[in-house]
C-alpha cells in the first residue's frame, strides 16, 4: 500500500503516466483469496503484477513454489450396533482407513517432488457403534500442476476403491488449489537493481538483541537478524515446500515478488514469534523497505516500455501453450469450517 500510495502521488502531480492498481487480497493461508480473484480475470490488464511477502530475508523472488490441490474425502456408511448385529453395518471409518492405506502405497510410486498429507477430521464417535461417518482432508503437491493433476486422479481411484473395500460411499470434494508460481527472472532482475540501490536494513542493537532473544525462546541459533541484500539466485528445477496463491495470478500477468526481512531465521513462520517481530520496528523496518523497492521498481517500469516488454516476453515464453484453469470450484469462495 506504502508503493502504491508513493506512486499515485507521482501520477496525480504529473510526473507519470498511467495507472496503478492496489489489490487487497484476503485469507492467503486459508482458500486463497487471489484464486478467485484471477478466475475472476481481475488481473488481466495489468502489464505487471508485484507482490511482497514476509520473510527472514531481503531477495527478489525467483523461486517457484509448489502446485497444491486441497480437498475433503467423505465416507459414508451405515450405523450399527457394534456387538449386536455388526453384519447390518458399513464402517466408514473402514473406507478412511482404506483410503489412507492406499495412499500411503501411493508414496512410492509418485515422483520424488511430490507431497501428499492429511488429517483426520472425522473418526467415528464411540467403539461400540458402527460409524457411519468419516471425513479426511488432504493436500497434494509438486513443482508442477501437471503432476499434482495426475496424483490427484489417482488419489480420487484410491477413494473409490476405498468405498469399493467397505461398502460405503465416497466423496471427493476440491476446496482449493495453487499453481506453481510462474518465475520472472527480468522482473526479478529489474527489482534487484533497486534492492541493491536501496542497501541493506540496518538494525539496532535493541533490534538484534529483541530477534536473538525470540531466537532463544525458539531453540534456534542466535544470529539476529539479516538485513543484508542477497544476489539474485538461480532458479531452481524444484522449488522449497511451500505453496502460494500468487501462483495462480503468475499465470494471468507477469509477477514480481519481493521478500524482505520481518523477523529473524529459525522462527517457527505463522507463529506467535513472527507476529512479536512484525508488530515492533523490526517489521516496520521491512514494510518501509518493501514500499521504497516496490515503488521505485513501479517507476522503472512506467518509465521504461522496453523492460515491460522483456518481462511480457519472458511470460509468454515461460507460459507456453498452458491455459490456466483455477482448481476451485464454481461459485463464490467459502466461508472455512475447519
Ligand atoms: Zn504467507
Amino acid at each position: 500500500m506504502g508503493a502504491a500510495v508513493a506512486v499515485k502521488e507521482l501520477i496525480v502531480s504529473g510526473k507519470l503516466k498511467g495507472t496503478i492498481r492496489f489489490y487487497g487480497t484476503p485469507a492467503e493461508e486459508a482458500v486463497g483469496g487471489k484464486i478467485y480473484m484471477a478466475r475472476e480475470g481481475l488481473f488481466n490488464d495489468l502489464d505487471v503484477c508485484l507482490d511482497w511477502h514476509p520473510d527472514t530475508k531481503n531477495e527478489a523472488g525467483t523461486q517457484s513454489s509448489q502446485a497444491m490441490v486441497d480437498f475433503i474425502v467423505e465416507f459414508k456408511g451405515k450405523s450399527a450396533h457394534a456387538a449386536a448385529d455388526p453384519w447390518n453395518g458399513r464402517s466408514a471409518v473402514d473406507g478412511l482407513e482404506a483410503f489412507t492405506h492406499g495412499v500411503n502405497l501411493l508414496r512410492e510410486h509418485v515422483l520424488p517432488s511430490v507431497r501428499m498429507h492429511y488429517a483426520i477430521k472425522a473418526g467415528g464417535d464411540v467403539p461400540n457403534v458402527v460409524p457411519e461417518y468419516a471425513k479426511v482432508w488432504m493436500w497434494v503437491r509438486d513443482s508442477k500442476r501437471s503432476v499434482v493433476d495426475q496424483v490427484f486422479a489417482r488419489v480420487k481411484d484410491i477413494a473409490s476403491g476405498a468405498a469399493l473395500i467397505a461398502g460405503v460411499e465416497a466423496k471427493v470434494t476440491v476446496q482449493t488449489g495453487d499453481y506453481e508460481m510462474l518465475v520472472n527472472r527480468t522482473g526479478a532482475a529489474a527489482l534487484q537493481k533497486n534492492l541493491e540501490t536501496l542497501g541493506p536494513i540496518v538494525y539496532t542493537a535493541d533490534e538484534i538483541a529483541f530477534a536473538k532473544k525470540i531466537q532463544e525462546v525458539q531453540g534456534g541459533e542466535q544470529t539476529g537478524l539479516d538485513g543484508a541484500i542477497h544476489p539474485m539466485k538461480e532458479t531452481q528445477e524444484h522449488p522449497e515446500g511451500g505453496s502460494t496463491d500468487v501462483g495462480d495470478i503468475s499465470w494471468n500477468v507477469p509477477e514480481i515478488t519481493l521478500l524482505t526481512t520481518t523477523a529473524p531465521k529459525n522462527t517457527a513462520w505463522h507463529g506467535w514469534s513472527v507476529v512479536a517481530c512484525s508488530g515492533m520496528s523490526i517489521g516496520h523496518k521491512g514494510l518501509v523497505f518493501s514500499s521504497k523497492a516496490l515503488a521505485m521498481t513501479m517507476v522503472d517500469l512506467f518509465e521504461n516500455e522496453q523492460l515491460r516488454k522483456d518481462i511480457r516476453e519472458e511470460f509468454e515464453k515461460r507460459k507456453g501453450a498452458q491455459v490456466y484453469k483455477a482448481y476451485i470450484p464454481e461459485g463464490p469462495a467459502p466461508i472455512p469450517t475447519n
